[in-house]
């Protein structure tokens, strides 16, 4: 038998180590059951401060980019949130615990339906899903106070920033040359966009003008 109970309790300790200072992410991230957004065969890992893989070749993110991306997105508890890239429901769960709704677009169908699955068991009830190609965002409930993507790719989609309110900030993996990542804080000014440079990551990539993964 695990104690699931105290790798939690020292996940959050290695978390507060490595610079997770809020107390709302890191209550967030004590309170979801990782283990039910793991795949079965890694039940036991799922509290090691690791990514792991899960299904159509895609990987739930590692705790502590969970915890700085949501800290870095600075929620308030009316925060209407957008994430492209829904893929376990991980990161929609925490930001869900943190904010007024949570709006999430994956394009596998297979992926989409396991994450519908674990919020409703969990009973999450402010949180949109949606298949598709998340780079167009979501129109319909445009625009979002926080933007979240959890794939990488070159350039900021223009769709994502046109959908971003005054003030607003985006947070998201940008591929550099030489296979590097770099995630960065956009943030909505009156005269444009200001961009900052948070830590190197590294991201499957964000699948762009290729519809569906009806997969
Ligand atoms: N936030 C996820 C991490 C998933 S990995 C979690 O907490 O588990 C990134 C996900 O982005 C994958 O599931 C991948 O299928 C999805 N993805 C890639 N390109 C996409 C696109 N254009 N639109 C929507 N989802 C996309």
């Amino acid at each position: 038998m695990i104690d699931l109970e105290s790798r939690r309790a020292k996940l959050i300790r290695d978390l507060r180590d490595d610079g997770i200072n809020d107390e709302r992410v890191l209550g967030a991230i004590e309170k979801v059951p990782r283990e039910i957004f793991v795949p079965p065969e890694h039940f036991e890992r799922a509290y090691d401060n690791t990514a792991l893989p899960i299904a159509r070749g895609q990987t739930i993110s590692q705790p502590l980019i969970v915890a700085s991306m949501t800290q870095h997105l600075r929620l308030f508890p009316e925060s209407r949130v957008l994430e492209i890239g829904t893929g376990s429901g991980y990161q929609a769960a925490v930001l869900a615990l943190l904010c007024r709704s949570v709006y999430t677009i994956e394009r596998h169908d297979y992926l989409l339906r396991q994450a519908n699955n674990r919020f409703a068991r969990l009973e999450f009830n402010n949180i949109e899903t949606r298949l598709g190609d998340g780079s167009l965002g979501w129109p319909e409930h445009a625009p979002f106070d926080r933007v979240i993507v959890t794939a990488a790719a070159a350039e900021v989609p223009h769709a994502l920033m046109d959908q971003l309110v005054l003030g607003g900030v985006m947070v998201l993996p940008i591929d550099r040359r030489f296979w590097r990542q770099e995630l960065v804080a956009l943030e909505r000014t009156s005269d444009g966009y200001r961009t900052n440079y948070l830590m190197d990551v590294r991201f499957v990539p964000l699948v762009v003008g290729q519809g569906e993964g009806r997969t």
